[in-house]
Parts: structure tokens; sequence; C-alpha cells
């Protein structure tokens, strides 16, 4: 059994958007600028944008977080974003989610410029995605693939299953799978035997929010297991989705909570944002 380090690599992914950085800084003026809209006061968006404004300052970026209430309208996000769709300075706009019940966030999601949607969620840039173009590509499975490239895991002709079918982790996932030519089946919550689909898996990647919903039994011996989940435990210890003490030893490969899938997510963010600023100073 091998730990795919995330954390390792996401240290080096980011040493190489900082030059990167600073190469477009040399050459052209420009610093590629991240803003982020953070709504109402969810103390785990909190934390995530707050790790994200600090990745950008490490990596040299100019980052701006527009925080609003909770009790916001539709219409003062919206101002918001395109105030940033039109900021030269502004290369990537970030809609941390969720949003509060009254807000449309489809609707906010689609007013993101698709040159600066380095979510990768505008239905454009899911499009591409879905028919194989370049395009922005959600953070957390392009950290995936980027983690298995590191280990020379190639998916194709694998057998993969995916646990969690939403449009942030699991049907990116799944596109990107079937994209570098893996059997790709997708599970949730509705799924009626999911143990019957995780055992023929040559590679279980799993984004459920449930803790040790996958177990030992589940997994067939040498399977490559993805942990995407991240969930606060009773003793208030971060964990997965994965049974990881007693499904590692059965794995080839697998990634450890905290320090997997976790950070390669915000390493993505950067390199999506650098890629969105290196092409913004070509046009301009
Ligand atoms: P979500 O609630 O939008 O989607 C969860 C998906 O899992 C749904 O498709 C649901 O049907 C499925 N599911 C739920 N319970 C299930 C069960 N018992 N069996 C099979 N499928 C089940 O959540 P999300 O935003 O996609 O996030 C999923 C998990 O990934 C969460 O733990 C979240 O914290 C984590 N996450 C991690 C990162 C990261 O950077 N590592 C990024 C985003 C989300």
């Amino acid at each position: 059994m091998q730990i795919l380090d995330g954390k390792a690599l996401s240290k080096k992914i980011e040493d190489q958007v900082a030059k990167g950085a600073k190469t477009l800084k040399d050459e052209t003026g420009r610093t590629p600028g991240l803003a982020v809209i953070l709504v109402g006061s969810d103390p785990a968006s909190h934390a995530y944008v707050g790790m994200k404004k600090k990745a950008c300052d490490r990596a040299g970026f100019y980052s701006v977080t527009h925080e609003m209430p909770a009790d916001i309208s539709q219409d003062a996000i919206e101002s918001t974003i395109k105030m940033m769709n039109q900021n030269p300075s502004i290369d990537g706009i970030l809609i941390q989610l969720p949003l509060p019940e009254q807000i449309d966030t489809t609707k906010l999601l689609e007013l993101v410029a698709p040159n600066k949607d380095v979510d990768g969620f505008h239905p454009y840039n899911v499009g591409r995605l879905t028919t194989g173009l370049d395009g922005f590509v959600p953070c957390t499975p392009l950290g995936v693939m980027e983690l298995l490239a590191e280990y020379n895991i190639d998916p194709k002709g694998m057998n993969a299953v995916v646990v969690g079918a939403s449009n942030i982790v699991g049907k990116p996932m799944a596109a990107l799978l079937l994209n570098a030519n893996a059997t790709v089946q997708v599970t949730h919550i509705y799924t009626k035997d999911l143990k019957a689909c995780t055992l023929n898996a040559d590679i279980i990647l799993v984004g459920a929010g449930v803790i040790n919903l996958i177990k030992e039994d589940m997994v067939k011996d040498g399977a490559i297991i993805i942990d995407i989940g991240i969930n606060r435990a009773d003793n208030g210890k971060l964990v997965g989705d994965v049974d990881f003490e007693n499904v590692a030893p059965k794995s080839s490969y697998i990634t450890p909570v905290p320090g997997g899938v976790g950070p390669m997510t915000i390493a993505m963010l950067l390199k999506n944002t650098l890629t969105a600023a290196q092409a913004h100073a070509k046009e301009a």
C-alpha cells in the first residue's frame, strides 16, 4: 500500500505556480488576481476562504474577498459579480458555496464570465469538459487527476466507481475519468447496492460526506482508493468517507484525510487562476 501524498504534491505545484506568477509579472507587469464572494457566517466556508487567501498570498497573487451578510439580496451579489467581470485586475472569480436559501446559485454561477470561471462551474466550462475540450475544470476532481498522474496511475481501461454525483465533485470527476478512457460508474444516495458496485472497482473515488461509508468488505484487494470526503468526527478530527484504518491494508494506493485531495484542490485553484491570468495577459 502506498499513500498518495497530496500535501507534498500541492506544495510542489504551488511553487511552480508562484514561479509562473513571477514570470508573468516580469514579462507583462500583470499580477494574477482572484476575487472571492463569501456570503454569511458559515465557519467551514470562512475557513476554506481563509485557506484560499493564504495560498494566494504564498503564490504572489492579488486577492480580494467580498464578504456579505446572509440576508444579502440576489441583486447585490449579481452587481458584485458584474463588477468583477469588468475589473481588469481580476482574473478569477470564485463564489464560495453553499449560499443561503434565498439566493439563486445557478443564476450566479451563470453570470460569472466563463474566462474568469476558475472553479469551472459555469455551464460553458461544464459543456467543454464533457465534450473533452479545454476549459476550466472544477478544482477538486482536477486535483485528483493530477495526484494520479504524479504516481503514474493511468485510469485508462480501469473500472472506476465514483461515489457521489454532485455538480462540483462526482459529475466532473466522472467526466475526467471518462475522458481518460476509464469505464465509469457513478453512484449516489439512491444506488441500490453500493457494495456490489465498489467491489468491482479498480479505483474508487468517494465524495459523499458520510463518515466510514467505504468499508473493508466493499473493496477488492489492490484497489486504488481516493477519499474526497471531508467530515468532522465527534472527537473534532477531520476524517474522510473511507474507513482508512481497515481499508488501507487492502488497497494498492490510498489518499489520507487530511493531506490527500484537500490540499490539491487549493493548488488547482491557484493553477487555474494563473492560467486565466496568462490568457488575459495575451488578450490585453
Ligand atoms: P453533496 O452533498 O452536494 O453531494 C453528495 C453526494 O453524495 C450526492 O450525490 C449524494 O447522492 C451522495 N451520497 C450521499 N450519501 C450517500 C450514500 N450513503 N451512499 C452513496 N452516495 C451518497 O456534497 P459535495 O459538495 O459533493 O461534497 C461531498 C464531500 O466531498 C463532502 O464531504 C465535502 O466536504 C467533500 N469535498 C471535499 C473537497 C476537497 O477539497 N477535498 C471539495 C469539495 C467537497
